[in-house]
């Protein structure tokens, strides 16, 4: 379900091009259930963003459901992000003037009707312990009932990847447990594939396989700048 063939990824830094992934081959099966774990710096938002089809690598293959999503135009990336990819932030990204059953149904697919919506947000806000909490803005919630939300906004539509980037990293570590286990049984109920960086390797024992980034990617080991 993703396939990764021979990617580079640099940046440039102050005029210079400083080099931060080289992977040149990594899968994972559909319905995986990966922790990512590295140190700080070493690229795994980096490539996470590229599984989202947020950056394009500099060269190499980029298969996810089969898509090639290195040949893609930014707006048909832009397109399969929202069609086939699930994002939780560390910070949550809820929009703080709207509720946060508005937050969810922002990213609702068109073709729902108005039934199937409401059918879908009641059942997930009870799923997710916020039954009574969708016309709460997201500063009337505690941030575990942030990422709460935000886990629905992420899986409502049904993306088959959902992609976590230290999505406990800003949660007291009982709410980071729950959070993370919350995560997990939903990606397994729905088969979805689920990739979670995170740098707690207690969070990370609760998953069924975990990938440190260094083991993927090629290039020797450096200081963060
Ligand atoms: P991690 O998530 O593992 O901490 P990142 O993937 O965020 O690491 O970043 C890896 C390196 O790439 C860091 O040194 C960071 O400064 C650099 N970097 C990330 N994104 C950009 C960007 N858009 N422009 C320039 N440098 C970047
Ligand atoms: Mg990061």
């Amino acid at each position: 379900m993703i396939e990764i063939k021979g990617i580079t990824k640099s940046f440039t830094i102050h005029g210079k091009s400083l080099p931060i992934l080289n992977v040149s081959q990594w899968q994972v099966q559909q319905g995986d259930r990966l922790a990512l774990l590295g140190p700080s710096g070493s690229g795994k938002s980096t490539l996470l963003h590229l599984l989202s089809g947020v950056m394009q690598p500099d060269q190499g293959e980029i298969w996810v459901n089969g898509l090639p999503l290195h040949t893609y135009s930014e707006s048909k990336r832009d397109r399969y992000r929202a069609e086939h990819v699930g994002y939780i932030f560390q910070d949550f990204h809820l929009i703080s003037s709207l509720t946060v059953k508005q937050n969810v149904e922002l990213i609702v697919p068109q073709d729902w009707t108005k039934k199937m919506t409401k059918d879908q947000v009641d059942y997930w806000f009870e799923r997710v312990g916020l039954k009574d909490r969708q016309h709460h803005l997201p500063s009337e919630l505690s941030r575990g009932q942030q990422q709460r939300a935000a886990i629905i906004r992420a899986i409502i539509a049904k993306p088959q990847l959902i992609l976590a980037d230290e999505p406990t990293g800003s949660l007291d570590w009982e709410t980071a447990g729950d959070i993370m286990s919350l995560l997990l049984d939903i990606c397994e109920v729905e088969k979805m594939t689920l990739l979670t960086v995170t740098h707690d390797l207690h969070l990370a024992d609760m998953y069924p396989a975990r990938v440190h980034i260094q083991d993927i990617n090629e290039l020797p080991r450096r200081e963060a700048v």
